[in-house]
């Protein structure tokens, strides 16, 4: 952390446990990924410093099922233990209004079976509105990565960064899983849709 700090690079640390977490946030990290047994003291403190928790619900979650990037008798007994614990320190860090990104701790390959619409539909589902699921994958998620002033939202002079849904995620945040098109930097990444063709 002291090193990074020289040269103002912001440091993301993985922890579960409190401890670690705890003494990260302490040190200035700029998020806290997991975060499953956070105590009420270490989020207080997260919320002070506008430490950012990077739930990864998903990945927990994935750890239960058959597939995906983790797969095997002890993770899946580890993903059932822990996500409703997660469960409870997400609820606690968003009603004391801790900064909360997305993020899916995985090889977000073909193979992969947590997604980030799914991290999304997994925060409403646990009591935020799907508006701040939504910045949380998007502004938020910019913003803690330093890219607050180029994409995380669709503005003039910004990164032409966005996907096409088939409905609006703020009525139905499932619909985030149905994407249509992706645009990165104002290139077609994916199109499922015969879309501008004559
Ligand atoms: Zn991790």
């Amino acid at each position: 952390m002291q090193e990074a700090a020289k040269r103002n690079v912001p440091v993301m640390i993985h922890a579960h446990g409190d401890e670690g977490a705890r003494a990260a946030v302490l040190a200035g990290a700029k998020s806290i990924e997991h975060g499953t047994f956070l105590s009420d003291e270490t989020l207080q403190l997260m919320k002070e410093r506008e430490t950012f928790l990077v739930p990864t619900f998903i990945t927990l979650e994935d750890l239960t099922q058959p597939g995906g990037d983790y797969v095997g008798p002890v993770l899946e007994l580890r993903g059932k233990f822990m996500m409703p614990q997660a469960e409870k320190v997400f609820k606690k860090a968003h009603a004391l209004g801790v900064k909360i990104a997305t993020g899916a701790d995985n090889g977000y390959t073909a193979n992969t079976i947590s997604r980030i619409s799914l991290e999304c539909a997994h925060f409403v589902r646990m009591g935020m509105s799907p508006y701040e699921a939504v910045q949380a994958a998007t502004v938020r998620s910019a913003e803690l990565l330093g890219l607050s002033s180029s994409t995380g939202q669709i503005e003039k002079g910004f990164d032409a960064d966005f996907i096409l849904v088939p409905g609006n995620p703020l009525e139905e945040i499932r619909f985030l899983q149905d994407v249509l098109l992706v645009v990165s930097n104002g290139r077609i990444a994916l199109k499922r849709i015969p879309f501008g063709k004559k």
